[in-house]
């Protein structure tokens, strides 16, 4: 759209006078924050509006991406940038005296995803959009977002995020016409009506009433806003009288109260079976009286809808499908089941056996007491038809979806849909290979990989606006809207002034970093340091621990020889820990009691320095990214299933650090091999040792006295005030063995990080590598990633 600075100024001060009653100097940070969000919604109803008219009237394919969790963070910016307005209204707050990013961080975090999973998610609601594409998301709305971290006396504290604050979310619409029901729990018994059909009758069923609010997903300058539609609950009127007392209707409350903090292990609570039967239920109710209203055969549903289950939380959906097509549409079974297995598409997300979501059968027969039985016979069905095909009793046995009394909802995606894809390359060979084999063997053609990206807008124009600027001096401005221009990059490697450029631009964004810890932490650190990042969720297999490893030798290092020769390095930390997850939250400790007794001792003159930052999220990632020089992603090979934020870093000119996973090769494929640092075992050598068993930490230990002197340190007073903690970790990683093979690639790792002081110390050399990390960053664009996915999976037209 096109507005003038003079024009927006106009506007902005009417919406404020309008909705607030006051003028721009008397009105606080959240007020103009909430004007803003006004005026921003008036300059893009009607193109909504025209949007959803002309999908209805082009009878346009939608994809319907179903997940969980959503994790967009703020929303204002990217509004405003993909509205093409963010320039004018900078200048015009400018003009104002307003303080913009002061407004900005008025609003909230949109935090309704963990980590990753939720990330993907909202990047895909944005591209999607981006790219043309009619792709709607369909969530939870909760009212708690994950949990706000705060750190005391180096432990983590866990906090409710209530994100609505004294604004709510400025940017939903609640869509009362498209509320539907959705029954939980009584009896399900079937019945002969008149046409000697059998019917399912319900006795004594919970009905609740489930209330979609849309967030419009705005499209980066194309006129193009889809829906992200997130689902609430509510007693339905009729039944009030069932619900008399407070605590009762909280009970209902709860449904979408909170966002599970657990982003990888089973949680085996009826609330969460709950709530992804929920917003599943909600979600496929609409979308099919939406399609039955173009008065189309509802066989032929999947010609005009797709539905994407993202991770398996919303793998209930093929027998939900199939209950409605069944029971409330009168389909016959097999004509169902051929358009739910074309209507169904299912991302895998990770090979961690904990995460693959099984429910016990009784606890789902009780809550779903109909879906249980449809998938009773979805089950029968598939054991039939394939012992009739003469497969193997193991291989049926393997992968059917009920079996020692569990619901396998994986199987049950795979079983009721035409495609299973991987997140990267190596994650998709993963899966057909080892954890999904099986059902490899059965439907090759099913499988198909998907390498994950992120939304680079975000995170160079709206995170980094300073390297944005460089880019668009070096190679003009094309690159904002065709973001593969940035390839043309690579012909200023040998351009010293140019790499100087970059190299005040990381400056700059390492300032403002350094501002925050200081503003945060009470530290001071040098941006003549290296800042070394490793930012993301707290879990074993991401080894944070191995990092940690690694800054105590460094420690014990320069205590030893504190005129030791190596470039000053600032280790920076952000990670949560889901509450309930022991280990983490006593590596998190630990770092910070690392922290302490590293920042205080003057004797290391500056050249080690450990931050923590607290809480970290979306926004916190959009100030961290651009100031890191250096990208640590060493998880144990074969377990980060792609990982995203490797793609966010090398973006904004970072060197990755990494051993051979997930996403990490192909960014070394992008890079060459001379553009990024690899250490430690392969995926090979990583499964060689758990065929053979040969793996024994305590020789490591016991045989290298440097690692000794390592571990040693967490048991023997070096780290002061984490006794029990540091007990715990070296008992992981001797007495039970080093799950995740932290000393086998220990050596490897701290050559590595040897490597990265060589590196660094020649800055034309690391400034030519940074640059052709940004210039060939494009291959991570979720833009892309979206492209194959309309095209591969879905068939969906722009
Ligand atoms: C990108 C992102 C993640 C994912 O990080 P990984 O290192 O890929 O696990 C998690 N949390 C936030 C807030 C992010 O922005």
């Amino acid at each position: 759209m096109k507005v003038t600075k003079e024009q927006f100024i106009r506007d902005f001060k009417d919406t404020l006078h309008e909705e607030q009653l006051i003028k721009v100097p008397a009105a606080t940070d959240t007020e103009l924050f909430v004007a803003l969000a006004k005026l921003i919604r008036k300059y893009y109803t009607n193109t909504w509006i025209n949007r959803n008219k002309a999908l209805t009237e082009e009878k346009a394919k939608v994809a319907y991406y179903f997940s969980i969790e959503f994790l967009p963070g703020r929303m204002l910016e990217t509004n405003l940038l993909n509205l093409g307005i963010l320039d004018t209204a900078k200048e015009a707050f400018a003009e104002l005296g307003v303080d913009f990013d002061a407004v900005k961080s008025a609003e909230h975090d949109m935090a309704l995803g963990n980590g990753g999973l939720g990330r993907l998610a909202a990047a895909f609601m944005d591209s999607l959009a981006t790219t043309g594409y009619p792709g709607f998301g369909n969530g939870l709305r909760y009212q708690y977002g994950l949990f706000k971290q705060r750190i005391v006396d180096g432990y983590q504290v866990e906090l409710p995020d209530s994100w609505f604050g004294s604004t709510g979310n400025v940017w939903e619409v609640r869509k009362d016409h498209d509320i539907v029901d959705v029954k939980l729990y009584g009896n399900v018994y079937l019945k002969s009506n008149a046409e000697g059909k059998l019917v399912p009758v319900y006795e004594g069923a919970q009905i609740l009433k489930a209330v979609p609010y849309d967030v419009p997903q705005i499209g980066f300058e194309n006129e193009v806003i889809n829906n992200l539609r997130l689902w609430d609950v509510e007693i339905p009127q009729e039944n009030e009288l069932d619900y008399p007392t407070i605590e009762s209707r909280r009970a209902i409350q709860d449904i979408t109260a909170v966002l599970y903090p657990d982003d990888s292990s089973y949680e085996g609570k009826r609330l969460r079976l709950i709530q992804e039967y929920f917003m599943t239920s909600a979600g496929l109710q609409t979308i099919i009286k939406s399609y039955l209203k173009q008065g189309l055969p509802l066989e032929e549903i999947y010609k005009k809808v797709s539905v994407h289950i993202n991770d398996t939380h919303p793998a209930v959906a093929p027998a939900e499908f199939m209950r409605l097509l069944i029971d409330d549409y009168n389909l016959e079974w097999l004509d169902a089941w051929q358009a739910t297995i074309k209507t169904m598409s299912y991302t895998n997300h990770t090979i961690l056996s904990e995460a693959l979501e099984k429910w016990d059968a009784e606890l789902f027969k009780t809550v779903l007491p109909r879906v249980y039985q449809i998938i009773l016979e979805i089950d029968n069905r598939f054991v039939a038809e394939l012992a009739q095909k003469g497969v193997a009793p193991e291989i049926i046995e393997n992968t059917r979806i009920v079996k020692d009394n569990m619901i396998h909802m994986a199987h049950l995606a795979i079983i009721g849909g035409h495609s299973v894809n991987g997140v990267a390359k190596l994650h998709t060979e993963l899966l057909k290979e080892d954890t999904l084999k099986d059902f490899y063997y059965l439907y090759p053609e099913k499988f198909n990989n998907k390498t994950n990206g992120i939304v680079q807008r975000r995170w160079t124009q709206i995170a980094a606006p300073e390297l944005s600027k460089t880019i668009d001096q070096v190679i003009g401005a094309g690159w904002r809207k065709d973001i593969h221009e940035l390839r043309k990059l690579q012909d200023f490697v040998g351009d010293d002034q140019v790499l100087e450029d970059f190299y005040q631009v990381k400056q700059v964004a390492k300032e403002r970093l350094a501002k925050y810890i200081y503003q945060t932490t009470n530290q001071e650190v040098s941006t003549d340091a290296i800042f070394d990042v490793q930012v993301k969720r707290l879990h074993a297999y991401k080894r944070q621990l191995l990092n940690v490893l690694h800054i105590i030798k460094r420690y014990l290092d320069l205590k030893e020889n504190p005129d030791l020769d190596v470039v000053p390095r600032v280790f920076i930390f952000g990670a949560k820990a889901a509450p309930g997850y022991h280990f983490a939250k006593s590596v998190i400790k630990v770092i910070n009691e690392l922290a302490n007794l590293i920042n205080k001792d003057a004797t290391l003159k500056g050249k080690l320095k450990v931050i923590f930052l607290e809480n970290y999220n979306v926004s916190l990632a959009e100030l961290i990214i651009p100031a890191a020089d250096v990208s640590e992603q060493i998880s144990l090979a074969s377990k980060e299933a792609s990982g995203t934020s490797n793609m966010k870093f090398m973006m904004t000119g970072a060197i990755t650090l990494a051993t051979l996973d997930g996403a990490n090769i192909e960014i070394k494929d992008e890079v060459g091999d001379d553009n990024i640092v690899i250490f430690g075992m392969d995926k090979d050598q990583v499964y060689d040792h758990y065929a053979k068993h040969d793996y024994f930490s305590r020789g490591l230990y016991e045989s290298n006295p440097m690692i000794r002197r390592i571990v040693d340190s967490f048991v023997n007073g070096t780290i002061p005030n984490c006794q029990s903690e540091g007990m715990e970790i070296y008992e992981a990683l001797i007495t039970h063995n080093d799950d995740y093979f932290l000393l086998e690639d220990l050596e490897s790792y701290i050559e590595a990080q040897g490597k990265i002081d060589d590196l660094y110390r020649n800055r034309q050399k690391w400034m030519q590598m940074s640059l052709i990390n940004i210039a060939t960053s494009d291959k991570f664009t979720s833009d892309d990633t979206i492209r194959e996915y309309a095209k591969e999976i879905w068939n969906l037209e722009s």
